[in-house]
């Protein structure tokens, strides 16, 4: 298998430290409002990846971390008179919501970073023992970039161009020893969240929180370390500086970055106000159209999102799914019969042929995740499928055939067999409860039954009659 190494810049053949085994951590989002759709693609591309490696055999041990102490936070927290753990707080379990809708599953382990600090306290410790950072006057902990020989080695940068670009913004009032020292841990500001250190109350850097997150839950040598293209520089730069100075080892041995969602070309972000939530797109569509709109395109490649996009994957994932439902109800319709047990000889002779479309699916999967690839590969047996299954067909060809569809789908994170659908009674019971709630005023209960809702594509109108609800 290949992947993509943005530390060698090319591909090369994929050879875990452990036979049988992959470590993998991807780096997650601060959690200080719904995720948009370009944090979505870095989950759902690396779920897919992960997905791939256990459909190979491998033990995946999988870590995403939120993190969940950030300006951002803190600066939501003030507006809206609450702490800043409450706002994390609510925004993770947002987050899960949404994650479980696109299913994506959860990972082995979620730490959250103000559940690890004695971990960077210690990784900060050892650092400074060894040279590599140093604590200013004011109880700031630098990181001496200098000192890690091997800065840039990710993101190409060279030291002293770097240097260049911050000699005229050398920020006065800044106690560093050099320009290029990061921040480790840092003095809190008043009313800020903190904890109590050998240098001063603060709290960490965001590079720290994932070279010890890393470490705890995976060792100081990993096999895949993933995020989005805009942390490689400098968020993955600084960590490789951190945690290879401080463990001594190589940290992970294959860096993977999915390239931007893009919105007219301009990537989607917060600050550009230029995004949707996952939830807004849930008001429209089944999130499984959101996810196959993102396998619709290489992880590398740049993702404009528009709504013919959109419209294309709904119809894409439509034709999936009514190949595999056409399969499970022939299936059912023949249960009766008693010509149905063992395939044909002819039948078995079609079977072999699928065996060129899952051939088709590894290899585009074995080229680094070639997803765009892997998806024609499906529809090329949806294609057969429904060219040679029919109400004459045995039940054992229609049942291969439906396990062989299903098996690429789970890959892709793609559900074949719809859930069933929340009845009716459900949705007005909640309907009933979030009518409750803002009647004694609980909004943030209220709003959660909407979301809710609205992840199972239920949408709920209010009018001067009552609420309205309607199936998206
Ligand atoms: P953040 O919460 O901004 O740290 O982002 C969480 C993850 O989403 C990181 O891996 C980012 O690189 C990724 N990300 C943010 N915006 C986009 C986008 N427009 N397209 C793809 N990935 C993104
Ligand atoms: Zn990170």
């Amino acid at each position: 298998m290949k992947v993509y190494n943005t530390l060698t810049k090319k591909k090369e053949e994929f050879t875990p430290l452990e036979e049988g085994k992959v470590s993998m951590y991807v780096c997650g989002p601060t959690v200080y409002n719904l995720i948009h759709i370009g944090n979505a693609r870095p989950m759902i591309v690396f779920d897919t990846v992960r997905r791939y490696l256990e459909y190979k055999g491998y033990e995946v041990n999988y870590v995403s971390n939120f993190t969940d102490v950030d300006d951002k936070i803190i600066k939501k927290s003030v507006e809206e008179g609450i702490p800043a753990e409450e706002v994390a707080k609510r925004y993770i379990a947002e987050c899960k919501k949404d994650m479980a809708a696109m299913n994506v599953k959860p990972a082995t382990t979620h730490p959250l970073a103000t559940q690890e600090i004695p971990g960077m306290l210690d990784m900060i410790s050892a650092l400074i023992a060894k040279g590599y950072a140093y604590a200013a006057e004011d109880g700031t902990v630098y990181y001496r970039t200098r000192n890690f020989k091997g800065y840039g080695k990710l993101s190409g940068k060279n030291i002293d161009d770097l240097q260049a670009g911050h000699r005229d913004i050398q920020v006065t009032g800044e106690l560093k020893e050099d320009p290029l020292d990061f921040v480790l841990w840092k003095p809190k500001k008043e009313g800020e969240p903190y904890w109590e250190s050998p240098w001063c109350k603060g709290r960490p850097g965001w590079h720290i929180e994932c070279s010890v997150m890393a470490k705890k839950y995976l060792g100081d040598e990993i096999d895949i370390h993933a995020g989005g293209e805009d942390l490689i520089f400098p968020h993955h730069e600084n960590e490789i500086a951190q945690s290879e100075a401080a463990n001594g080892t190589p940290f992970a041995r294959y860096w993977l970055h999915n390239a931007f969602l893009n919105i007219d070309n301009k990537k989607m972000s917060k600050s550009l106000g230029n995004f949707f939530t996952v939830r807004d797109i849930a008001e429209k569509y089944d999130l499984q159209v959101l996810r196959f709109f993102m396998l619709s395109a290489h992880y590398r490649s740049p993702l404009n999102f528009s709504a013919d996009l959109m419209d294309a994957a709904k119809n894409g994932l439509e034709r999936i799914l009514t190949a595999a439902e056409n399969l499970r109800r022939l299936s059912e319709a023949s249960a009766g019969s008693l010509s149905t047990d063992g395939m044909t000889d002819e039948e078995q002779k079609l079977y072999a042929q699928t065996d060129a479309h899952v051939e088709k699916f590894e290899a585009s999967m074995e080229d680094d995740f070639n997803t765009a690839d892997a998806v024609s590969a499906v529809f090329e047996l949806v294609k057969f499928c429904n060219t040679h299954a029919s109400s004459d067909s045995s039940r054992a060809f229609l049942n291969a055939l439906s396990a062989r569809l299903t098996q690429l789908c789970d890959v892709l994170g793609i559900i074949t067999e719809k859930e069933e659908e929340m009845l009716d009674e459900e949705i007005e019971q909640l309907i009933a409860e979030r009518q409750a709630a803002r009647k004694v005023k609980n909004f943030a209960r209220a709003d959660e039954i909407r979301d809710q809702l609205a992840a199972m594509g239920i949408i709920l109108k209010d009018t001067r009659e009552g609420v309205i609800w309607k199936r998206s």
